[in-house]
């Protein structure tokens, strides 16, 4: 092995810098990219660590803790205080996860999920995929009359 001089060490790290500029500039970009990754991966393993952690701890009641799963599903889809993404509804009685591509009802037929609480359950274990919102019932039914998947929302007196 051929003993290198500091000088020539830095020389050779300054000429390998040059020639792999690009790699160095993205390197900056790419490890902001996959920090944020990684954050939003930690903090959802902390919401299913939670969920489950207290129900063990209290031996909870099963409805208490979907409530408590429904509160967490719907604050993860309306950014932290719970309302329609819209209006500003914020009565969790009339709230609902929108798919906000359409074609929920399909999807959850598709998954054989039966009613609200099993696709609350399906969005934690799928790690809150992107794509869902939190929509009140009158702004979900708003929604669906503008995209005319209503019959007489094909009206346009209907869609003012
Ligand atoms: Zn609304």
């Amino acid at each position: 092995m051929i003993k290198q001089t500091k000088e020539e060490r830095r020389a050779y790290f300054k000429r390998y810098y040059l020639e792999h500029k690009e790699y160095f500039s993205n390197r900056k970009k790419n490890n902001r990219e996959h920090a944020n990754i990684l954050n939003r991966e930690s903090r959802i393993r902390a919401k299913q660590r939670d969920l489950k952690d207290y129900r063990k701890r209290d031996n909870e009641s099963q409805t208490s803790y979907r409530l408590r799963r429904k509160q967490l599903v719907f604050s993860h889809y309306s950014n932290g205080s719970i309302k329609c993404v819209v209006c500003g509804e914020s009565r969790l009685a009339c709230l609902s996860i929108d798919h906000i591509a359409g074609g929920g009802t399909q999807h959850k037929l598709s998954l054989k999920l039966r009613g609200g609480h099993d696709f609350y359950g399906w969005l934690v274990r799928s790690r809150f995929p992107e794509g869902y919102q939190v929509l009140c019932m009158n702004c979900q039914f708003v929604k669906r009359v503008m995209n005319r998947e209503i019959g007489w929302g094909a009206s346009p007196a209907m869609r003012s």
